[in-house]
This record gives C-alpha cells, sequence and structure tokens, in this order.
C-alpha cells in the first residue's frame, strides 16, 4: 500500500514538473542532456540529428504518413465481423475485450457499447501483482461506469516475477519498453486468448494503437492472421521461454495448438481501422466523464515498474524505449511536441538525478530482488 501510494505521488510530482516547473528548469538543465529532433523530440542517441537538428526519420518523407482519416474500408470490415457476432456466440459472451482502464480501453469499450449494442462483451483485467490498489480501484469504478461484467486474473506473483526480472536484465534493442513491458503485454494476450477459448468466446478485442500493432506485433491488419492464433508460444520479446520457466510455468503461455481450430477465438485491434489522435481519445473520455485527462499521465499507469523502466532505459540507451513510439505520433500530427518533449527531457533528467523517484525505483528493484548495479543504474546525487 506504502509503495502504491509512493509510486502515485512520484508520478503527479513527475507530470507537475513537466506541465508547469520544466519550461524554466530546462534552461538551467539543457547543456546535461540530449539534442532532441526540433520536429519529433527523437534523441540524438536514438538517431542522427543533422545540422537543423532534425532526425533521419524527420527527413525520410517516404516514411511520414500523412495524417489520415479513419481507414473507411478496414472500419467496414471490422464493422462487419463485430455486427456478425452480436448476440450470436453459443456461450455467455461474444467477445472478451482486455481491459486496463486506460485511456485507449475506455474510449474501445464505450465505442463498442454504442456501435454493436447487441455485442455481449466480458471486460478482461490482469493484475500482475505489480499493479498498484489505487490503479485496481479505478479499473473496478470504470467497470461500473461503463456497467461492464468483468473478470480479473491475478497470476502467481512469482511466475510475473520472473518474467520480469529476467527481461530487465536481458533487454533486446527495444529497452525495457521493448522488452518487459511488451512481454508483459504478451502475456495479457495469451491470457486472454485461453481464456477465451476455455469459455468459448469467439472473439477477442485488444485496444492497441496502429502504432503498437504495427511496430510491436508486426502486423498491418486490425485482425491478428489465424495461424498466428493457433500456434505455439515459445518465445516473448526474443526471449525463449524455456530459458524463464519451468514447464508447468509455460503452461500459463498459450499453446494454440491443443485447442479444436473452432475454439480459437479471432483477436482484434479496433484502435488500428479507427486509426484515432492520442488527444482525440483523451478528449472523448474525458467529454463522456470517464477519465479526467491528468489520469492519462505517461507515469500513472497499472504497472508499477514503469517508471523502473524508464530509468534503466536512459542508463542503457540513452533515451527511453517508449519515446519513439510518441514521436512517431508527434511526426504524424497525433501528439503535442512540446508537451512530450518536456516528458522525455525530464524523464532523462530525473534518471540521472533520482529527483522524485528516486525512492519508488529503489523499491522496484528490491521487489524484483535486483540491485541498481544489476541493471546499470546510478544516481548522481
Ligand atoms: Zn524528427
Amino acid at each position: 500500500m506504502e509503495n502504491a501510494s509512493a509510486v502515485v505521488r512520484a508520478a503527479r510530482l513527475f507530470e507537475f514538473h513537466t506541465r508547469f516547473l520544466w519550461p524554466l528548469h530546462r534552461l538551467w538543465a539543457k547543456g546535461k542532456l540530449s539534442r532532441r529532433c526540433r520536429r519529433c523530440a527523437l534523441s540524438e542517441r536514438a538517431t542522427p540529428l543533422d545540422k537543423n537538428q532534425i532526425c533521419a526519420e524527420c527527413l525520410a518523407p517516404q516514411k511520414v504518413t500523412p495524417l489520415a482519416p479513419p481507414n473507411a474500408t478496414e472500419t467496414a470490415a471490422l464493422s462487419k465481423i463485430l455486427a456478425d457476432h452480436e448476440g450470436g456466440g453459443q456461450g455467455r459472451y461474444d467477445a472478451l475485450i482486455l481491459f486496463s482502464g486506460g485511456k485507449d480501453s475506455v474510449y474501445m469499450v464505450r465505442r463498442l457499447q454504442t456501435d454493436h449494442p447487441k455485442l455481449r462483451l466480458l471486460a478482461f483485467t490482469i493484475d500482475n501483482t505489480f499493479m498498484s490498489p489505487i490503479a485496481r480501484a479505478n479499473v473496478l469504478r470504470l467497470v461500473d461506469r461503463l456497467d461492464l461484467s468483468h473478470i480479473t486474473f491475478r497470476p502467481a506473483r512469482a511466475t510475473l516475477k520472473k518474467l520480469y526480472r529476467y527481461g530487465i536484465t536481458h533487454l533486446n534493442d527495444g529497452g525495457g519498453y521493448g522488452t518487459v513491458d511488451f512481454s508483459d503485454g504478451e502475456f495479457i494476450l495469451d491470457s486472454a486468448r485461453a481464456l477465451a477459448a476455455e469459455k468459448g468466446i469467439p472473439l477477442i478485442v485488444c485496444g492497441y494503437s496502429r502504432y503498437q500493432v504495427q511496430d510491436g506485433l508486426g502486423l498491418h491488419s486490425f485482425e491478428s492472421p489465424p495461424e498466428r492464433e493457433r500456434a505455439d508460444r515459445t518465445h516473448v520479446a526474443g526471449l525463449a521461454l524455456s530459458d524463464i520457466f519451468t514447464d508447468s510455468e509455460r503452461g500459463l503461455w498459450w499453446r494454440g495448438s491443443r485447442w479444436p481450430t473452432e475454439k480459437v477465438a479471432r483477436l482484434l485491434f479496433p484502435l488500428y481501422a479507427w486509426n484515432l489522435d492520442e488527444s482525440a481519445i483523451v478528449r472523448q473520455v474525458a467529454d463522456w466523464g470517464l477519465l479526467h485527462p491528468r489520469e492519462n499521465s505517461p507515469l500513472v499507469t497499472n504497472h508499477q515498474l514503469i517508471p523502473l523502466l524508464g530509468v534503466v532505459d536512459i542508463h542503457r540507451m540513452g533515451y527511453s524505449g517508449f519515446e519513439k513510439e510518441f514521436c512517431r505520433m508527434i511526426r504524424e500530427g497525433k501528439a503535442p511536441l512540446k508537451r512530450w518533449r518536456a516528458v522525455f527531457e525530464f524523464l532523462e533528467y530525473t534518471a540521472r538525478t533520482g529527483m522524485f523517484v528516486k525512492p519508488i525505483i529503489l523499491k522496484a528493484l528490491s521487489d524484483l530482488d535486483l540491485t541498481p548495479d544489476e541493471v546499470g543504474v546510478r544516481f548522481s546525487s
């Protein structure tokens, strides 16, 4: 409990500082920070900058997707699949919807309820045991507000701790975000796959953004290919499960080949088709009175290890793995430059000085039985 409130308090201080104080503070701290692209805020540690301080990504026009309206063909195809399943399943539910309580999942639920009122939804939350009581209470509050049937799965802590501990000491090129946070997301998807098969739910609906689907999962559609859904999980984020887990622990991951084809759910990513601005989603869930914009702070999260991942990334790579996704959204006009530049810069500053975050970083490390040295973190103050 104590740690949970400390994480939220640190997140609020971080949020306040980046919004109101950092614009001045940065003038004094600037010399100690990496330079960033003037258009998208990508760090020079992630990409070379030219003499005008513009990054290679911004200079490669063929890579920049113009601000596109929702793709009408994709939206229509998605809508048809959802309509075909309204009230159609043999069991009690038509769609298992991944529900984190974050803005994307809240938006998705509300829109599905409006567009497909007969679709029988079961909301599904994973409590990864590193979820704060405040985040847990927030999920339940939203479940009530949205009038959802809801189920929480809380696996044994030792299993997840093994995953996070191994991941953070075996980072891939994507850093903590690409390794630990990504593995966590894959574990959630696998848990949903198993639950849908066990309960005979024909659809799984996941609120990943277009970027997360493309760059994270390597897919270019709002639906995961059926052959992928039928396959067994052997690796996650480039790590072999057999190097991390015992045989019985591996049973918690998806084994599609053990299920008859008709029991394997279709996995859909509606936000891929809808292709919305980040700010439009923030505004809409606020207009609905469901989530205050303040609750979308990058560090106010369900997962208490996120601040640690950011700090470890800064020490290992010079920038945080989660930045690239936001820089791309900035480039595509889907996220505000100044706001996110302040977050990235202050994260870099605080990762080195420990300002606001040092106690929660040390606590998170001790929860994983790790020392700062083992993950390459050293605070200057
Ligand atoms: Zn750029």
